[in-house]
């Protein structure tokens, strides 16, 4: 039995991610931390989001199925040479992992909305879970717009 001091602390995903943890991995953490029992979804990355720095999107395939995804902007979350510290979320975010880490649990608040069968849009609700599972302040991404 493992005595309350010699636990493993919670690994951070910025720590996962430096250590090779991928994205989905990165979603997956978010989502059992968040206590929310889903599936994690496809995270890719664009190299065409100049606007935006993440994207929830669900598109339906011939047979009439859903597939959410969400799409991260290599041209805004791959810069390094941001001033210091960026707002994101409403949060200060250090370093470009806090950035990523920051979007994904915006984008998966809207997966997890949609999941729920609710509008998943930049609603009330929205907010009130951003911040009671993340402590967003903030539900706008500060970096690039989201539509
Ligand atoms: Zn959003």
């Amino acid at each position: 039995m493992d005595a309350p001091g010699f636990q493993e602390p919670i690994r951070s995903a910025e720590q996962a991610q430096a250590r090779g943890g991928t994205l989905r991995q990165q979603a997956e953490t978010i989502l059992r931390q968040a206590g929310w029992d889903l599936p994690t979804l496809p995270i890719i990355w664009s190299p065409r989001m100049n606007r935006c720095a993440g994207l929830f999107v669900v598109e339906k395939d011939r047979r009439g199925v859903w597939h959410p995804e969400i799409r991260l902007s290599i041209p805004l979350l791959r810069r390094r040479d941001w001033p210091w510290p960026q707002q994101v979320c409403g949060m200060n975010c250090r370093n470009p992992e806090e950035i990523v880490q920051r979007i994904l649990e915006h984008e998966l608040i809207h997966y997890k909305l949609w999941k729920d069968g609710v509008d998943w849009g930049h609603t009330d609700r929205f907010r009130v879970l951003a911040w009671e599972a993340f402590g967003h302040q903030g539900i706008t991404h500060g970096i690039g717009t989201e539509s």
